[in-house]
């Protein structure tokens, strides 16, 4: 068995034989890669990440690791531009990707409206203090007392997903004298994820109406001829990650076909169209998005056409960005505990770089298989790059966080690493596995550090083990 010796790390090992195709061995182990890392974020002269002129040394020693570090800024600065980009349509704020108070009210601030799609995240959004009239309410399994909530206080828009739904809203609605907005949730039968996409998916998934056997038409009819509902349009959300706008081409084509068809058969006008959401961001040197006003661009004419083709009006656009908004806009600070040297075949070897957090707070490389990026963010180096892999601290093998990085081969015990692009489904999906306590959120904004979302205790925990 090999040791850990200082000399191995440059000598025997082969720090770079196990790396994927797709990731390069870094010129400069100290580059930060700018589609990577909010706007805010740098390495200073003295080698030390930055964000908002504050240290991430400071931000360690004040607030502990692992912490969520958000540029505010950067956030607000993104919803400007969907908005800018948008302009004519609505942009919602999909706040399942990451949800509080402060975050939702910037978007607020900012002119979006918030998409939630329980009772929790709805009780969010109106602790934050937004209008009702400003959200929108999802989910294919809203319960009635959800549903209730909703029409009294007069959600914007409920997105029905099946009929008892339906049914349920129209009790309501008649039971309370309301009129609520309501949209359909088409399932178009396309999938799209990452770089690829199926445009004759199977519609066996459980969110929506089928478009393909008539369940949306049936279900948008049932809406129209509802005494107590108003029919806002049609609703379609083909996938999340997706970088090339054709799959909406064709969901778009197909959500205007119904569109239409229901307008000439009812003799009705269907104000509104949602696209949803699903935009992508980048996570590795491999991703590169598209700018909002390039996606604007995009839709803009795909609806244009498919309106046009279809005969109909175009009718008021809504999109839902969520992970595109939130995701480059944090990273996760994390404290190294242990550096292991792990050799496979032959001379072929990885750096087992243990950190304080882990699949607690994000779960979605041993739930996706997703890829991440990291750096060493307490200092530079001159030491040559080493194949690394960021691991957690929970029991568990698949505990991993970043699968595939290269590090400077001293990183050692102690130095702290920031992994980028972890603001969307990292806290909202953290758990307490191996009961340990969910990181904060630190906010930086204009130079300010404070705390959003305060880090949770062994106390917390121990509240709701009542024996
Ligand atoms: C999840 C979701 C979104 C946001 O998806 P992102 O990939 O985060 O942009 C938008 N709309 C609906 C209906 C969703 O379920």
């Amino acid at each position: 068995m090999r040791t850990h010796e200082a000399g191995a790390l440059h000598g025997d090992f082969d720090y770079s034989a196990l790396r994927p195709g797709w990731l390069g061995v870094p010129e400069d182990v100290n580059t930060l890669l700018p589609q990577l890392w909010a706007q805010n974020v740098e390495r200073a002269d003295d080698g030390v990440l930055h964000i908002g002129g504050i240290s991430v040394e400071a931000l360690a020693a004040e607030f502990g690791t692992p912490a969520y570090v958000f540029d505010e800024d950067d956030f607000r600065a993104r919803c400007r531009a969907w908005i800018e980009a948008f302009e004519g349509a609505d942009v919602f704020y999909a706040s399942k990707a990451f949800c509080s108070k402060a975050v939702l009210r910037a978007a607020a601030e900012e002119g979006l409206f918030v998409d939630v799609c329980t009772a929790g995240e709805l009780a969010v959004a109106l602790a934050a203090g937004l209008a009702p009239a400003r959200l929108g309410l999802h989910g294919n399994n809203k319960s009635f007392a959800e549903l209730r909530q909703a029409v009294e206080i007069g959600v914007g828009r409920i997105v029905a997903d099946s009929f008892t739904e339906i049914e349920r809203i129209e009790a309501i609605a008649a039971e309370l004298g309301k009129r609520p907005n309501v949209m359909i949730r088409v399932n178009v039968g396309v999938e799209a994820h990452t770089h690829e996409f199926i445009a004759t998916a199977h519609e066996d998934q459980k969110f929506g109406f089928s478009l393909a056997g008539g369940a949306a038409y049936d279900a948008a009819r049932r809406v129209i001829q509802a005494e107590h509902l108003e029919l806002l349009g049609l609703h379609s959300h083909i996938g999340s990650q997706i970088f090339d706008t054709a799959a909406f081409e064709i969901s778009a084509a197909r959500v205007a076909r119904l569109h239409a068809k229901l307008q000439t058969d009812f003799s009705v006008q269907i104000p509104e169209m949602d696209l949803g959401g699903g935009f992508g961001m980048a996570y590795t040197s491999q991703d590169d998005p598209q700018p909002p006003a390039d996606i604007a661009a995009s839709l803009r004419k795909i609806v244009d056409e498919e309106c046009t083709a279809a005969g109909i009006d175009v009718p008021r656009l809504s999109i839902e960005p969520g992970r595109s908004l939130i995701g480059p806009t944090m990273f996760t600070l994390y404290q190294v505990g242990t550096v292991k040297p792990v050799t496979l075949a032959g001379s072929a070897a990885r750096l087992y770089v243990s950190v304080d957090g882990g699949i607690s707070d994000n779960i979605r490389t041993a739930l996706y298989d997703a890829t991440y990026s990291a750096t060493l963010a307490s200092r530079s180096s001159d030491a040559t790059p080493a194949l690394a892999r960021v691991v957690g601290k929970h029991c568990e093998a698949g505990d991993i966080v970043v699968k595939d990085e290269f590090l400077p081969a001293d990183v050692a015990p102690g130095d702290l690493i920031a992994v980028p692009g972890t603001g969307a489904y990292c806290r909202s999906m953290g758990s307490n596995y191996n009961h340990v306590p969910r990181p904060p959120v630190v906010a930086v904004r204009n130079g300010e550090a404070r705390v959003i979302l305060a880090r949770e205790t062994v106390d917390d925990l121990l509240r709701l083990d009542v024996g």
